[in-house]
């Protein structure tokens, strides 16, 4: 028999084991089953560390909640439709089809390699007709309830992907300023940044199209303020969710606009104070006014169209003049009114009141177009005056020339004139934009609309649900648009010729909503079950990348606050508890691919490479891969293995139960105990670390004596056990070899068999007793103890170290610090002690000038340090191969003096 412990060797046999008993598939009648999730893997090609990090966690967790007796529900799933696969596909000669599926076959191999347990009889896969039908109805369920809209909108355009993308899919990336650039660096400070494709780091630009939007903005307020109960999820994820939600208090103040259609022009402003200093309006070329000028003149609408395809980052302060004027709201003037670039239509209202003397960009404009600048806020210390004529002044100070709120504060005056004024009216806008679905690429849901000339679009009905994507064309373009046979239809109202929209939704809307169909897979119709997400959900743990905090993250809650408000669920928020994953570092640097620094997870063995991601770190750090750290995992597998295979080999055990049996059945608990803490916090490198100390442990106990039989087993039942959440296969091999009850996979998770309320101090005491015994050696330079005296402390010192505690309490919160040692002499419980005066002031006396009196109170018992020190005696004749002596302190010992509670006194000869 080997003891050399081969995963490979073993993992097909126990991985048959699981399937055979069906151990991983959630029971028919589970009653709110612990609901353990890992974002589900894009079928990108296979696995990464990434991956394996993700999912050794969530399989931990799902295992250990089934240990502790909890129905488990830990499914999985291919988020199987997107651009990537198109694009691998036409680099293939390929379709997008057959690619995924190849993908979702290695990836499920891979998968069942490492030995997650998952219910694989709830697959789903997003591609999947009877998957995306619901995607389609979802959207028709979404529209009817208004949260759907249509519209021509200047969208961003990616034109690698040849696509548009969401406002959350285009991200900021820093441009390096060129060294001979001479552009002074406030001006240029806008162009700092340049607005890439989240995907592909292409610079994205602007397009007028035709779109889908689900409009989230709806929800902003909740999205927003329901963050905040969101305990369970890391603080991190949730300050960007409220940046990207971007609530702003401020003032809506409504500017009337002569001969526009809707009367007047709302602007949103934080500074309202600032409103007699308003000499201009400007609305963004997006604006509804700027489109009724545009009609009505040629030069608004040259610039409109020419604005409109530019990326943001380089419009700059030009703009176009019009025939309009507004009011002001306050004054009754007539200002100018522009449309201009600079003011963005996702921004607040979409339009300014131009404040040039107190706002940069209002300046910056005003500086370009010849207007005037007119100071309303001055500096409250008078020789802080500034000219205006290099820049506003943004500061809050005095009002001037703003009627009858001159003189007054700045922050006083912003709250009169919004309370003494209809056109101005508290407001809160938010950042956040409604979510842009459509997608002008093949692979992905279509999206369930014909359009008719007559009627307009209309929706596809329920019953002719799915629309199914055709066969692939390999084209430029959206392939969609290719195919005649699928773009060319009847209308469903009229019957009249009608097109089929070609456009497909956003992949985000499959991974939005993919948890509910996780409870019932199959389900034939509805998207999922109510009655039993109303039991099952909220997800108990989610664990992915903490990439996905905007994205995924933000929709997943849309999508379930909006489902309930479709009464098809009666949760708001979809997950309890989240984690983010950190990354795993290579070099310092993120594994990927690109950087050709990838660590396959099959390189150091399946087992190894789970023990070692969950041991290396606590879940949300970043950690480096070094072979040496893996070889640690490694070790640990075969320590575990060895013990195991030792013990029944050699069967060589004790019956009787000595006082360092005690220590070691007691050294179990205590690992139990700890462990099952760490598990219970994800905080799996340290339950590895206990394990590991006990292993330690177990070991010097054999061969320090022959182990008495039943306490040793339990022992290393106990190690089976605790590592097999995070090493399966191995935590089974152990199991099995000690003959432990069935499967270890199915079996009870340990449990203390005693009472383990002190079990730290009992550590404490044993730890420290050592390391003094080692400095005594050191420092004597004994170099062969013979004896070694261990001393407790007489009984009196404990009775009297209590009551100093009180006293030290007391003395802490009246911040009277008298004299401890009279108030403890004076009590009663001291005057009775049958101890003389003077031992027990030079006692207090001692504990008065120590530093650690918050530790006074956690001192165990007299009686329970003897028998802690008894029974860990072993480990001091163990390492000083001494005889080892331990007892109380009787009062005319010389040793007595010197021992005192939590520290026995040690003499060695
Ligand atoms: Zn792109
Ligand atoms: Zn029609």
């Amino acid at each position: 028999m080997t003891k050399h412990y081969d995963h490979a060797q073993v993992q097909e046999f126990w991985q048959y084991v699981w399937e055979r008993d069906d151990v991983y598939t959630l029971a028919a009648d589970a009653e709110d089953p612990t609901y353990v999730l890992g974002m589900f893997p894009y079928t990108s090609g296979t696995l990464h560390m990434g991956h394996v990090r993700n999912y050794a966690i969530t399989d931990a967790y799902a295992r250990y909640r089934r240990m502790q007796g909890d129905d488990v529900l830990h499914p999985m799933g291919w988020d199987a439709f997107g651009l990537p696969a198109e694009n691998a596909a036409f680099e293939r000669k390929t379709d997008p089809r057959s690619w995924t599926e190849a993908c979702i076959r290695r990836m499920r191999e891979e998968l069942e390699t490492m030995g997650f347990g998952y219910d694989w009889s709830r697959e789903i896969t997003t591609c999947e007709p009877d998957y995306y039908r619901w995607n389609q109805w979802l959207f028709k369920r979404l529209y009817e309830a208004g949260l759907v809209e249509y519209e021509a909108a200047s969208v961003n355009w990616c034109p690698d992907c040849e696509t548009v993308l969401a406002a959350a899919q285009v991200e900021e990336r820093e441009v390096k300023r060129s060294e001979t650039s001479h552009v002074a660096s406030d001006e240029a400070a806008s162009h700092d940044h340049e607005r890439v494709c989240w995907r592909c780091e292409t610079p994205v630009g602007r397009r007028e199209l035709d779109q889908w939007f689900f409009t989230i903005t709806d929800y902003a307020e909740e999205l927003h303020d329901d963050l905040e109960a969101l305990e369970g999820w890391p603080d991190g994820v949730r300050e960007i969710q409220r940046n990207w939600i971007g609530r702003q208090e401020g003032t809506r103040i409504a500017f009337e606009v002569a001969d526009y259609s809707e009367g007047s022009v709302d602007v949103f402003s934080t500074r309202p104070e600032t409103v007699y200093g308003a000499t201009y309006l400007a609305v963004s070329p997006g604006h509804d006014l700027a489109r009724e000028l545009a009609d009505a003149n040629d030069d608004v609408a040259a610039y409109v169209d020419a604005v409109r395809e530019q990326d943001p980052s380089e419009v700059g302060f030009a703009g176009v003049e019009t025939d309009a004027t507004a009011t002001h709201p306050l004054t009754d003037e007539e200002l100018p009114v522009y449309v201009a670039g600079y003011v963005l239509e996702d921004v607040g209202t979409g339009a300014v009141m131009g404040v040039p003397a107190h706002n940069e960009r209002d300046h910056a404009f005003a500086a370009e177009h010849d207007l005037l600048i007119e100071q309303v806020v001055i500096p409250s210390t008078p020789d802080k005056r500034t000219s205006l004529e290099d820049g506003p002044y943004t500061d809050d100070g005095i009002l001037e020339h703003s009627g009858e709120y001159d003189g007054l504060e700045s922050d006083v005056a912003r709250e009169r004139v919004v309370a003494d004024h209809d056109a101005l009216e508290e407001d809160v806008t938010y950042r956040l934009r409604d979510w842009l679905i459509s997608r002008q690429r093949y692979w992905g849901t279509p999206i369930p609309v014909v359009h008719c000339e007559d009627c307009g679009h209309v929706l596809v009905p329920d019953e002719e649900l799915p629309v199914e994507l055709p066969e692939f064309v390999r084209t430029t373009g959206n392939p969609l648009e290719a195919h005649d046979s699928f773009r060319e239809t009847e209308c469903p109202d009229c019957g009249g010729p009608a097109r089929r929209e070609t456009d497909t939704m956003d992949t985000f809307v499959d991974s939005s909503w993919y948890f509910l169909r996780f409870l019932s897979p199959h389900l034939e119709d509805a998207p999922f079950d109510t009655e039993l997400a109303d039991e099952w959900l909220p997800v108990d743990v989610y664990v992915g990348g903490e990439e996905h905090a905007i994205l995924h993250l933000l929709y997943t809650r849309f999508f379930t606050k909006a489902l309930a408000d479709l009464d098809l669920l009666d949760r708001r928020e979809p997950i309890t508890e989240l984690k983010s994953q950190g990354t795993v570092l290579y070099d310092g640097e993120k594994m990927s691919s690109s950087k050709g620094n990838v660590v396959a997870p099959q390189e150091y063995g399946a087992e190894t490479t789970r023990l070692f991601v969950l041991s290396a770190a606590h879940p949300e750090q970043d950690f480096e891969w070094t072979a040496n750290n893996v070889r640690g995992a490694y070790d640990l597998q075969q320590t575990l293995y060895g013990m195991a295979t030792a013990f029944v080999a050699e069967g060589d055990t004790r019956v009787e139960r000595l006082d360092h049996d005690e220590y070691i059945a007691r050294e179990i608990d205590r690992t139990i105990a700890a462990a099952t803490e760490e598990y219970d916090r994800f905080r799996f490198h340290r339950a590895a670390t206990e394990i590991q100390e006990l292993a330690r442990v177990l070991r010097r106990y054999r061969e320090y004596d022959r182990p008495h039989g039943e306490v040793y087993r339990r022992g290393l039942l106990a190690l089976a056990a605790l590592i097999a959440p995070m090493a399966p296969h191995l935590g089974e091999e152990c199991w099995n070899k000690l003959r432990g009850d069935g499967l270890v996979v199915e079996a009870d998770w340990p449990e203390p068999e005693n009472e383990l309320e002190d079990y730290r101090r009992e550590r404490q005491l044993v730890e420290t007793t050592l390391a003094d015994v080692r400095d005594i050696v050191d420092t004597a330079a004994i170099d062969d103890p013979e004896r070694i005296e261990l001393v407790v402390a007489p009984a009196w010192k404990y009775d009297v170290l209590r009551i100093a505690a009180d006293y030290a309490d007391k003395e802490l919160a009246d911040g009277d610090p008298g004299s401890l040692v009279d108030r403890v002499l004076e009590t009663d419980a001291v005057a009775e002690l049958a101890v003389g005066r003077e031992p027990v002031a030079t006692f207090v006396t001692d504990l008065a000038g120590r530093d650690d009196r918050a530790d006074f109170e956690s001192v165990l018992a007299a009686a329970d340090e003897l028998a802690i020190l008894e029974r860990s005696s072993w480990l001091v004749t163990d390492e000083f191969d001494a005889d080892v002596v331990v007892r109380s302190a009787s009062d005319d010992d010389e040793l007595a003096a010197r021992a005192r509670p939590g520290k026995p006194a040690i003499r060695i000869r």
